[in-house]
């Protein structure tokens, strides 16, 4: 089967991925990834390091992120490409929305706590090391590690979700604003794993999933995650027939966030179903023969 030599989704240490920029980028390097972007939850801090290593190794970098929306209750998440790191919108858009995490976790913590877990907030910055980027991967590392669950993936079963311990609503980033601050920058929004939203707990129906695609593409958005770490092989066929519905450009990344942790290690994704049209056509045409920074 065809594999794709682009992996557009992954997470460093400048996020909750496990791997500093340098070595995650050896990594995709050594896995035959040609093109990659990384792309940390609402943070650029990670994107001049792996860029850098990125051209040590040969492989041709695209500045990415991924920044937390609310819409109608549900959290999506939107990747942008080919962003430019210091755009100033675009960084007071991601300051603002990292904000409130601090706050998030405390209440975490105190949820957790009544549950009998203590220690969470300490034991969750424990394993942050962008402090500011704190998020629901730290706290699930510290359950593990405290032995509440055998690995990261399945405390999303018992706790941190909607109705478990650790639960706190947190109020996101504008869809229109995070596609505003990827545009601008003069990068192109890519909603990211739609398969995430339609499946487990307050999960969205098809006509939500629509509203969704709708409102993404009138907004400016371009792409849709079609081969995803976070899908069965199935979805993917399912959001190329999205991809096509609302012509949008297919993106493809493994969501990788550490060795041992993640569905999907880096690169050798499979490639997309028939009729899609790539996301890096988008900026192929426009680029240099040097790496994005
Ligand atoms: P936050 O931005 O703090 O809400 O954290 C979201 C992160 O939690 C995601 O980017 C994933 O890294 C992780 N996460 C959420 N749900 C799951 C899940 N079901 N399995 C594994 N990781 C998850
Ligand atoms: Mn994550
Ligand atoms: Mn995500
Ligand atoms: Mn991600």
């Amino acid at each position: 089967m065809a594999v794709l030599d682009y992996d557009l989704h992954c997470h460093s240490t400048a996020s909750d991925g496990l791997l500093a920029p340098v070595d995650l980028v050896a990594r995709a390097a050594g896995r035959g990834v040609k093109f990659l972007a990384l792309t940390d939850h609402d943070d650029v801090a990670g994107l001049t390091e792996a860029a850098a290593a990125a051209r040590l190794h040969g492989v041709q970098f695209i500045n990415g992120v991924e920044i937390s929306v609310s819409w109608r209750g549900h959290t999506v998440h939107v990747v942008g490409l080919h962003i430019d790191p210091a755009c100033a919108p675009l960084l007071e858009g991601l300051r603002a929305n990292r904000g409130g995490r601090g706050a998030r976790a405390q209440a975490m913590a105190e949820s957790l706590a009544k549950c009998g877990i203590g220690g969470a907030l300490e034991g969750a910055y424990r394993h942050a090391a962008n402090p500011g980027i704190i998020g629901r991967t730290h706290f699930a590392r510290f359950l593990v590690e405290s032995g509440h669950a055998g690995e990261v993936r399945s405390v999303f079963k018992n706790y941190l979700v909607k109705g478990k311990p650790g639960y706190v609503p947190h109020q996101w980033a504008a869809l229109p604003d995070a596609v505003g601050w990827i545009r601008g920058s003069g990068g192109i929004a890519v909603l990211a794993h739609p398969g995430r939203y339609t499946a487990g707990r307050n999960r969205m129906g098809g006509k939500a999933l629509r509203e969704l695609l709708r409102e993404f593409s009138a907004c400016g958005g371009r792409g849709i995650e079609v081969v995803s770490g976070a899908h069965t092989p199935e979805q993917y066929a399912e959001f190329a027939r999205y991809a096509q519905e609302f012509s949008l450009l297919a993106s493809c990344g493994s969501d990788f966030h550490g060795p041992g942790e993640s569905y999907r290690d880096l690169g050798r994704l499979p490639d997309f179903p028939p009729g899609c049209r790539p996301v890096w056509r988008a900026w192929e045409a426009t680029s240099t023969q040097d790496n994005a920074i």
